[in-house]
C-alpha cells in the first residue's frame, strides 16, 4: 500500500486531526517500561508504535523508566531495556526516570492537600479494601476522611520523614467514595514502603502509586499523546482528575489492545518464573519471547518492526498466530542470508565411479536473491554426506529424492544414481553406492534434467557444528485459556529444543550473521560458539511446516 491509500489506525487519525487543528505544533511520545523484567515481543510491539508515530508525524519519544516501586526493580534492567530498544533502531529524544520526578510530585501531592483534594488515611490496608465496597455497593468514607489541612500536611510530611511503618498510613485523592468506576474511589497516592531504591538509595520511603505517578510524569514531560495498553482505559478518568485538578499540561491517554502470541506467554512475571525455575536457559533463552531471546535466535531487528506494522493496533484484545512473526523473519532473511549447505542427519554416500584422487571446486551462489553476495567455491569429491531423509529405499510414488536405481541432482554438482545400499548387520542403512554422471555438471546448460535436488557436503573436509532446533515453547496455542487448575508450566513442549551434530562446509567458519542452510532453514550463530565449536541455532524453517498438519 502506498503512504496515501494506507488507512490510518485510530491513533494516527487523532494525532492528525490534533496536528490539523492546531491543539499541538509537534507531538511526543515516551515510552514508559518498568524496570522489573526484560522486554519481550509486546513491548517491542509499544515500542514500534511509540517511536514510529514520532518518527512519522516528526515528533519525538522520551525514554521514562516507571521505577515507582523499589521492590522489585534493579539497573540490570535500565540497562538491557536500553539495548534492546537500540537494537530495534529507535533512538530516545530524553531519557528520564519517573524518580526524577519524586520531589516534583510530592510538591504536587502538598498542593492537592492544600486544594483540600488529598488527606492522610490511617485505616490498615483491610480496611480500605473493605471501605471501597463492589461495583453494586458504594463505598464508605474513611473516618479520618475530613482532617484538617494542616493536619494532613503535617501527616504527611511525617510520612516522608520516616516516622511511621509500612503500611501505617497511605495518601489518597479525596473523589468519591459511591464513584461508579472503583478507580475514583479515594484511591491511593503514596504508599510507605521503607526499601532501597536502585537510584534515590534511602531518600525516600513514601512511594507514589502507578496512577499517581504516571500521568504527572506525562505531563511533566509535555508528553502529547500517552499511548498504553487497554486495561488502562478505568484508569483515564483518573489520569485526567490529577491533570485537570493540579492545572498542569494536558497530556491524554489512548488505549490500544496489548498484543498477545499463540504459544507462548508474555507476562514478565511468568517469564521471571521460567528464568528462576530452570525451563528455559535464561532471558535470552531463544526459545522466549524477550526481544533478547529473539535477537540470540537470529530475529533481525527489521523482521520485528515489519511485524509490529503487519500486527496493526487493535482496539479489541486479540491473539496474534505466531507464524505471522515467523513469516517476518522469513521474508527478511530471504533477502539478507547467505546460502551455505550442512546436513543434520548424515547419511555417507561412496561415489563409486568418481577417481579416488580426484577433487574439485564448484561454484556456488551465496544468495539467488541478492547478486551482490557473489559466488563461493565448494569441493566435491569421492565421500560425501547427504541427509538420511533424502533417500527412501520404498519410496511412494512422486518421491523425487534419492532411491534404489533412481536418480536426483547433487546442488552445484552433478547427478547422481542409487546403485547399492549397504546395510549392517542390524538392517539399518550404513552407507549408499552411487554413480555420478560427469556430463551432467551444474551449469552445463544443455545438461539432463531430474526432477528432485538435494544438499551435501563434501567427506574430507565436512566441519562439525553443533545445530539447535527450536519449536514451540508451549503445546497449546492460547495459553490465556488453559484451565484454571493447571499452570501454564504443564504445558511447557519437551520438544521445544533439540540439539543435532550436523556436518556443514567448512566456510561457515567465517560465517558471523544470519545464514540459510539449504533446504533446512534460516540459522544464527550462537555466543556460547567456541572456535571449535561452532554453534547454530535456527531461527525459523524455510516453510511454515505446521500449516498442513
Ligand atoms: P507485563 O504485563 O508483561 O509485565 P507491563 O505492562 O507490566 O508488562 P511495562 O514495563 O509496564 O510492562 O510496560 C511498558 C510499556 O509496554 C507499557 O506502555 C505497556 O503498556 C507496554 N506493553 C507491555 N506489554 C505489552 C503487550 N503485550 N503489548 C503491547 N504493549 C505492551
Ligand atoms: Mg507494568
Amino acid at each position: 500500500m502506498s503512504e496515501e491509500t494506507k488507512t490510518l489506525n485510530f491513533i494516527e487519525e487523532i494525532i492528525e486531526n490534533d496536528l490539523k487543528s492546531g491543539k499541538y505544533q509537534s507531538i511526543l511520545t515516551r515510552f514508559p517500561p518498568e524496570p522489573n523484567g526484560y522486554l519481550h515481543i509486546g513491548h517491542a510491539k509499544s515500542i514500534c508504535l511509540n517511536f514510529g508515530l514520532a518518527q512519522h508525524y516528526g515528533g519525538k519519544t522520551n525514554l521514562r523508566f516507571d521505577d515507582t516501586n523499589p521492590v522489585k526493580e534493579d539497573v540490570e534492567y535500565v540497562d538491557s531495556i536500553k539495548e534492546d530498544i537500540r537494537w530495534l533502531g529507535f533512538r530516545w529524544a530524553a531519557e528520564y526516570y519517573a524518580s526524577d520526578y519524586f520531589e516534583q510530585l510530592y510538591v504536587w501531592a502538598q498542593e492537592l492537600i492544600h486544594k483540600g483534594l488529598a488527606y492522610v488515611d490511617d485505616q490498615t490496608h483491610e480496611e480500605i479494601k473493605i471501605n471501597r465496597g463492589a461495583v453494586t455497593r458504594p463505598g464508605i468514607n474513611s473516618p479520618y476522611r475530613e482532617r484538617s489541612t494542616e493536619e494532613n500536611l503535617d501527616l504527611f510530611a511525617r510520612m516522608r520523614a520516616g516516622e511511621f511503618q509500612d503500611g501505617e498510613r497511605v495518601l489518597r485523592a479525596k473523589i468519591d467514595m459511591a464513584h461508579p468506576n472503583m478507580m475514583m474511589r479515594d484511591p491511593i497516592m503514596y504508599r510507605i514502603i521503607h526499601a532501597n531504591h536502585h537510584r534515590t538509595g534511602d531518600k525516600w520511603c513514601i512511594y507514589p502509586m502507578y496512577d499517581y505517578a504516571h500521568g504527572q510524569s506525562d505531563s511533566y514531560e509535555k508528553i502529547t499523546h500517552s499511548i498504553c495498553t487497554l486495561e488502562f482505559d478505568i484508569h483515564r478518568p483518573l489520569y485526567d482528575w490529577f491533570i485537570e485538578k493540579l492545572e498542569i499540561f494536558p497530556s491524554h491517554q489512548y488505549e490500544f489492545a496489548r498484543l498477545n502470541l499463540t504459544y507462548t506467554v508474555m507476562s514478565k512475571r511468568k517469564l521471571l518464573d521460567l528464568v528462576k525455575g530452570n525451563y528455559v536457559s535464561g532471558w535470552d533463552d531463544p526459545r522466549m519471547p524477550t526481544i533478547g531471546g529473539l535477537r540470540r535466535r537470529g530475529y533481525t531487528p527489521e523482521s520485528i518492526r515489519s511485524f509490529a506494522e503487519k500486527v496493526g493496533v487493535a482496539k479489541r484484545p486479540n491473539v496474534i498466530e505466531l507464524s505471522l512473526l515467523e513469516n517476518c523473519v522469513r521474508e527478511d532473511l530471504n533477502k539478507r542470508a547467505e546460502r551455505r549447505m550442512a546436513v543434520l542427519n548424515p547419511l555417507k554416500v561412496t561415489i563409486i565411479n568418481y577417481p579416488e584422487s580426484q577433487g574439485e571446486d564448484l561454484n556456488a551462489v551465496n544468495n539467488p536473491e541478492n547478486a551482490e553476495a557473489g559466488t563461493r567455491k565448494v569441493a566435491f569429491g569421492k565421500v560425501i554426506y547427504i541427509e538420511r531423509d533424502d533417500f527412501m529405499e520404498n519410496p511412494p510414488k512422486k518421491y523425487f529424492r534419492l532411491s534404489p536405481q533412481q536418480e536426483v541432482r547433487l546442488k552445484y554438482a552433478y547427478i547422481i544414481k542409487c546403485e547399492k545400499v549397504i546395510k549392517n548387520s542390524e538392517g539399518e542403512i550404513e552407507e549408499l553406492e552411487c554413480s555420478y554422471d560427469p556430463s551432467t555438471k551444474s551449469g552445463n546448460a544443455d545438461g539432463r534434467q531430474v526432477k528432485g535436488t538435494i544438499h551435501w557436503v563434501n567427506a574430507r573436509e565436512a566441519l562439525k557444528v553443533e545445530v539447535r532446533l527450536y519449536d514451540r515453547l508451549f503445546t497449546e496455542s492460547h495459553m490465556d485459556d488453559i484451565p484454571e487448575d493447571k499452570s501454564y508450566i504443564d504445558y511447557l513442549n519437551p520438544e521445544s529444543m533439540i540439539a543435532v551434530n550436523a556436518l556443514a562446509e567448512p566456510s561457515l567458519k567465517e560465517v558471523k550473521d544470519n545464514v540459510q542452510f539449504e533446504r533446512l532453514g534460516y540459522f544464527y550463530p550462537d555466543p556460547d560458539s567456541s572456535p571449535d565449536r561452532l554453534i547454530f541455532n535456527r531461527t525459523v524453517t524455510l516453510k511454515d511446516s505446521k500449516k498442513n498438519k
